[in-house]
């Protein structure tokens, strides 16, 4: 119980009372310090709760560039795929990889490698929807994964994107270039967990076919000779 003195104050009470016949016992203990330690037993639970979700994110996140890292994008887009598998929704996955990263670390060392990694995960960010998976998917590799985008939406976007990276300046490397690998989810839906190695194998090849082609340009898995 919780009485109020003659000041207002709150006062906890612990109330024991045993009815013997007509007659009724009781006795009364003041519940201040119990209540206290439950008090200070709910913060304490409060406060793992909100360091228990500061450190999922933090391990959700890749360091460097505070975009997703691969593990946490990869089951983004389980759920993503299990979205899509009830209601059919256009989706187009992007593997996008810097030419000739190695190059830049060579000639001004890691720490401007870095910036640049930076630098472009910031644009990469800037230029996608909240709905939208953007990772790091390795490296120099990064996935975007536009929902809600079909062929066309994303031939246009990929052009956007080589036209926003071609802008970018950096403190001491040259301009770089990107080369995007692109696929589609198909209308017929498979099992989820296989659909996903299957689509990024499908970017990854069609990346490796940009490479071959003479890098700064896009590729789509089923039109593998349209360049953009
Ligand atoms: P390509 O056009 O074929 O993609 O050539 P590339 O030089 O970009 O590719 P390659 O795979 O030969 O080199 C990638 C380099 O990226 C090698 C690796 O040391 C570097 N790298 C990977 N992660 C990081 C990072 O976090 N920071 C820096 N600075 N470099 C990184
Ligand atoms: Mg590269
Ligand atoms: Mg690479």
């Amino acid at each position: 119980m919780t009485l109020v003195t003659a000041q207002q104050e709150r006062l906890p009470v612990l109330a024991n009372v045993t009815l013997h016949g007509e007659q009724l016992y009781w006795s009364m203990h003041s519940a201040k310090s119990r209540d206290k330690l439950y008090q200070e037993l709910i913060e304490v639970r409060d406060s793992l709760e909100l360091k228990t979700d500061e450190l999922t994110l933090l391990s959700r996140l890749d360091p460097l560039t505070n975009l997703l890292n691969r593990r946490a994008a990869s089951a983004d887009i389980r759920k993503l795929l299990d979205q899509v598998n009830r209601k059919f929704v256009p989706v187009s996955f992007l593997l996008i990889d810097i030419d000739f990263f190695k190059d830049i670390n060579d000639k001004h060392g890691h720490d401007v490698g870095d910036e640049v990694i930076v630098l472009l995960s910031k644009t990469l960010k800037s230029a996608t929807r909240k709905t939208d998976v953007v990772a790091r998917w390795g490296g120099e590799e990064f996935l975007i994964v536009l929902y809600n985008s079909t062929q066309d939406n994303a031939r246009l976007y990929c052009k956007y994107l080589h036209e926003r990276i071609a802008e970018l300046r950096y403190s001491r490397a040259d301009r770089i270039t990107v080369s995007i690998g692109v696929t589609q989810i198909p209308m017929s839906q498979h099992d989820t967990v296989l659909q996903v190695e299957t689509l990024i194998k499908e970017a990854d090849d069609a990346l490796y076919q940009a490479k071959d082609d003479g890098r700064n340009r896009t590729i789509f898995h089923t039109d593998k000779h349209a360049k953009i």
